[in-house]
């Protein structure tokens, strides 16, 4: 496979270049394209690398959380704030691959690639994150709920690219959780669900949650947000959120067992988020 390489040092040179070049793509770590690249799914005529760009790679932590796209994940689950303040990021990116692929592979990568199974959408789902995308020289914003749209497929349009992934601050006493099942550690998801719970004493104020690898994008589950209460043992969001999500049979388990698991992982994630919030005890 032949192509070009480029390397742009600003947003502006690397929007220039997209609009210039046919069939050009984006990469940044290259873990999923170059593979992508390799299995011959992708044939581009041009890499334009994002990697030169500084400003991709900071991470703001003051009353949103702003972290560039071209953050690796490392740098992301290394960061002080995201660990203090979005413990379900934190959680899913130490379960994201290898630590060679936390070195490479991007936060931004990872939702861009619109994988059902990226393992940092269904935390930034219940933190209602939105995304930053540039289009040319103008900035437009989408929750992140509507920026992935299917297997492969986000809103970007031809030549855009993601600057951003911005998060708002967890208001005090908000409990969050992420938790995975994988075949083998090293592998996708088999279903993985983030929760993030805010109580009052045992009254519920705020829940969601979000589930990886059961449907064509990872998603809140917002039937089991509905009817969630820990007054149950969470057994009805557990069972709302089988019916809501759409799980296929694939090589690494079946549809029927996907549901399954994603009850359990619901229960569990709601039943770490609640404890972690301070305002719930498991014993209880
Ligand atoms: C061995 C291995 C294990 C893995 N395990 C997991 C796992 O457990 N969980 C998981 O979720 N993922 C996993 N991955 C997938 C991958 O590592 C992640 O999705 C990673 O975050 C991708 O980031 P990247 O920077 O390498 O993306 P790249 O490969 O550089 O890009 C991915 C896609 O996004 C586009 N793109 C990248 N940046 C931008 C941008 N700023 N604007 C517009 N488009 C852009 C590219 O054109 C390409 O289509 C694994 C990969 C490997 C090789």
């Amino acid at each position: 496979m032949r192509y070009s390489y480029h390397r742009p040092a600003s947003l502006d040179e690397a929007s220039d270049m997209a609009a210039a070049l046919p069939n050009a793509r984006f990469i940044q770590g290259g873990t999923d394209l170059m593979v992508r690249i390799g299995q011959g799914r992708e044939r581009p005529g041009h890499l334009i690398s994002l990697r030169r760009i500084g400003e991709l790679t900071t991470i703001d932590a003051n009353r949103e959380i702003r972290i560039g796209a071209g953050a690796t994940l490392s740098d992301t689950l290394a960061h002080p704030d995201i660990r203090r303040r979005l413990p379900a990021l934190a959680q899913s990116l130490a379960a994201l691959g290898s630590r060679q692929v936390r070195n490479m592979g991007t936060i931004g990568g990872n939702l861009c690639n619109a994988s059902p199974a990226a393992d940092t959408a269904p935390p930034l789902l219940v933190y209602d994150a939105r995304v930053e995308i540039r289009n040319g020289r103008a900035i437009r914003c989408l929750p992140l709920a509507e920026f992935l749209l299917g297997p492969g497929k986000t809103a970007l349009q031809a030549g855009e690219i993601l600057v951003a992934i911005v998060v708002p601050d967890p208001p005090e006493g908000t409990g969050s959780a992420f938790i995975r099942r994988g075949r083998v550690t090293m592998d996708l998801a088999i279903a993985s669900v983030a929760a993030s719970v805010r109580l009052n004493g045992g009254a519920s104020i705020a829940i969601r949650v979000a589930a990886g690898a059961v449907a064509p994008t990872p998603r809140r589950l917002t039937a089991a947000e509905a009817v969630a209460t820990p007054t149950d043992d969470w057994s009805r969001a557990a069972i709302a959120a089988r019916e809501q999500i759409e799980p296929i049979t694939d090589l690494r388990a079946s549809a029927e067992y996907r549901r399954h698991l994603t009850g359990i992982l619901v229960r569990r994630a709601l039943t770490m988020a609640a404890a972690a919030s301070g305002q719930w005890s498991i014993d209880r």
